[in-house]
């Protein structure tokens, strides 16, 4: 029993008791005084009034304890509070900014408030009794969902960022919190979600970021976004193995515009600038404006000295078209310094700060140029992107120009076939050698046309001198390395062969051993192909690989062509010559034909044919010429 209940009791016993002594004690008093049973019953019953009224007086005074200890007034009180709360509760749910949302245990929605109404656009009774997934956003994956509800699960709460749907169709971030109720039983019996429209505040935050991370004339990625971003790309290029270029552009005498023409006009240069610098580049290239008149450019992919300043080349003549810009005419120069990763610096940092020193150089130069952080780099880069820019103009002009040199079967010494060699015959220079030019195609990627076209003309060629009645066993064309390893050279060599009308077996396509064992898988696939052409195949260039044996054997080669390396040394340098005599047994041995080149002397061509090597091409038997000037009858005898 409580204490309440027993204090109840204790209060009961003794009134009873107080109220059986007033009623004996005012008997005995009352016999005492009155005679007449009359008087007594009369004066008995006041006396019981008098008790009753002290009674109810009493209870009147003592009622707070009284409903104490009878529980009553505890009970009122709370279901007046409860009252009071519900009210509180009612309110809150109804004019609280954040929506709320309740589920019972099957996870059909049972309530919503208006603020739940006000921000996801649903009516109450578009959502009773539905399931909260119809707001889902599809921007979460499954196991977003699984962990919210294991979290629910053993924690009873779960708090987080959600994106969800309104019934307009956008999707928008909430901050949700989502508790378990349970009933008095400790059972679960409602989910409550509370949640906010958080897509201001994101909203906010990402231009807060924005203009953390920008420049606010230009829009362009300031200094803090680039060093960031170049960190990132130096990170992955160190691990790709790439080479990165960071270019450092600045205007020249831009304070000039600024001080003759207003801050305004300056203003609207260097959006101009920034505009069209942006649109010359595609991804992997990232523009900054660092500040004033300076912009810097990071090449994520820019494995050679030649593209970083090709590149450069690129913005110097970008940026001279004349900017229009309130009526004026506005022509600027640029000067960028070029710094280049791995080559050059290590990291973001020093990437930059060697770029702004190879600026200070170009700038110093002359400006309206580029200079590189390592100098003696920049006279040799010049030179390259001087000839990349010349070599298109070559092939639209038709500078190009293919040589023959004769090959001679070395028993009979008869010319039996050709080699197509490119010339350049550049307006100034004169005839320029391929070795110059060819490194240069193959970076840029003009080698493709131009070994297209060599190809082509020799093709051409062939068939002019069949028609001639000359009996040329072959024409021989260089095909790059580069172009080697790509499928298209199947597709151009048919096509060539299509256009031209050469039966396929007279033409001979040389590929360096090194393209051949950079990837013997591809190759032979490639090899294979071009066989099914019809074509016959060389390599090139051979024993200054390293060709494995094994893998030599099953390619389908009808030649090997000695280096002539090799050859230089015949007869006197003994390891020329083992290798020589080596070169030439293995392709005997694999049922090859043996091809030397490079023979300037009679010796050479002497110990050649007595070693059984089958052909032989060099200056002794006839440097390479146009095709006209080719020497049919010449047959020089080696012994
Ligand atoms: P290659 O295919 O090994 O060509 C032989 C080179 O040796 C030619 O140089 C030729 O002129 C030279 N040569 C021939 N006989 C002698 C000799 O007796 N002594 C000396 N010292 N040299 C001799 P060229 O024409 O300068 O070509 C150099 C290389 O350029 C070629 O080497 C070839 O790899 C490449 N090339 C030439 N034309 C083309 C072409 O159309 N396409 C491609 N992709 N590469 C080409
Ligand atoms: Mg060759
Ligand atoms: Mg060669």
């Amino acid at each position: 029993m409580s204490a309440t209940y027993r204090d109840a009791l204790r209060a009961a016993l003794l009134y009873l008791l107080f109220s059986v002594v007033w009623l004996v004690i005012g008997d005995w008093l009352l016999s005492s005084f009155f005679d007449s049973s009359d008087e007594r019953l009369r004066w008995q019953l006041i006396n019981g009034y008098v008790l009753v009224l002290l009674s109810a007086g009493l209870i009147f005074i003592a009622r707070a304890r009284l409903f104490h200890c009878l529980g009553i007034g505890a009970r009122l009180r709370e279901r007046k509070a409860d009252r009071e709360r519900l009210r509180q509760a009612a309110a809150v749910f109804d004019c609280t900014c954040e929506g709320v949302l309740v589920t019972n245990t099957e996870g059909l929605i049972v309530h919503v408030n208006r603020a739940f109404m006000d921000i996801t656009g649903y009516q109450r009774e578009d959502v009773l009794n539905k399931r909260p997934s119809l707001f889902k956003s599809g921007r979460h994956p499954p196991d977003f969902y699984q962990a919210m509800f294991s979290t629910l699960d053993s924690l009873g709460e779960w708090s987080g960022e959600i994106w969800n749907r309104r019934k307009s169709g956008e999707i928008y971030p909430q901050w949700q919190t989502i508790r378990l109720i349970h009933d008095d039983d400790g059972r679960p019996s409602h989910y409550v979600a509370v949640f906010s429209d958080i897509s201001a505040i994101k909203k906010s935050e990402h231009e807060l970021m924005h203009l953390a991370h920008h420049d606010p004339l230009t829009d362009l990625p300031n200094r803090l976004l680039f060093t960031d971003r170049a960190e990132q790309a130096l990170a992955s290029a160190q691990i790709n193995k790439r080479g990165c270029a960071l270019l450092m552009v600045d205007l020249d005498h831009f304070k000039m515009i600024n001080d003759s023409l207003g801050h305004t006009i300056g203003d609207q240069l260097l959006k101009a600038v920034a505009e069209r610098l942006s649109a010359m580049f595609g991804p992997g290239v990232t523009l900054a404006r660092l500040g004033g008149d300076e912009f810097a450019v990071l090449a994520e992919s820019c494995p050679q000295l030649v593209q970083a300043a090709a590149l450069a080349q690129r913005i110097i003549d970008g940026l001279k078209e004349p900017f229009s810009i309130d009526g004026h005419q506005l022509f600027i120069n640029t000067s960028i310094g070029i710094s280049l990763f791995p080559s050059d610096a290590q990291g973001a940092e020093q990437l930059l700060r060697n770029a702004d020193s190879a600026l200070f150089k170009a700038k110093n130069a002359g400006r309206n140029g580029y200079a590189l952080y390592t100098e003696e780099l920049t006279a040799h880069a010049q030179h390259r992107v001087e000839i990349a820019f010349e070599l298109r103009r070559a092939l639209d002009q038709q500078e190009l120009r293919v040589y023959y040199q004769p090959v001679h079967d070395l028993k009979t010494s008869r010319l039996v076939g050709v080699e197509a060699l490119v010339r350049w015959q550049h307006p100034q220079r004169g005839l320029v050698s391929p070795a110059e030019f060819i490194p240069v195609a193959e970076r840029t990627g003009l080698i493709a046309e131009i070994d297209a076209w060599v190809m082509g003309q020799a093709c051409r060629q062939m068939c002019l001198w069949q028609l001639d009645g000359v009996a040329l066993s072959f024409v021989a064309v260089n095909v790059s390395s580069r172009l080697f390893a790509r499928r298209e050279l199947y597709q151009q060599v048919a096509q060539v062969l299509r256009e031209t009308g050469l039966e396929p077996s007279y033409l001979e396509l040389e590929v360096t051993e090194s393209a051949v064992m950079e990837d013997p898988e591809v190759a032979l696939e490639q090899m294979h192909r071009l066989r099914e052409l019809g074509v016959r195949l060389a390599i090139d260039d051979f024993g200054t690989g390293y060709s494995s044996l094994l893998r030599l054997k099953r390619l389908p080669v009808q030649k090997l062509k000695i280096d002539q390396g090799f050859v230089a040394g015949l007869p006197w340098d003994e390891d020329d010559a083992a290798i020589a005599r080596i070169i030439i047994a293995l392709a005997q041995s694999m049922g090859m034909q043996v091809h030397a080149e490079g023979i300037e002397q009679v010796e050479q061509a002497a110990f050649l044919l007595e070693h059984d090597c089958d052909l032989g091409q060099g200056y002794w038997f006839g440097r390479p010429v146009p095709a006209v000037q080719l020497d049919w009858a010449r047959s020089p005898e080696i012994r």
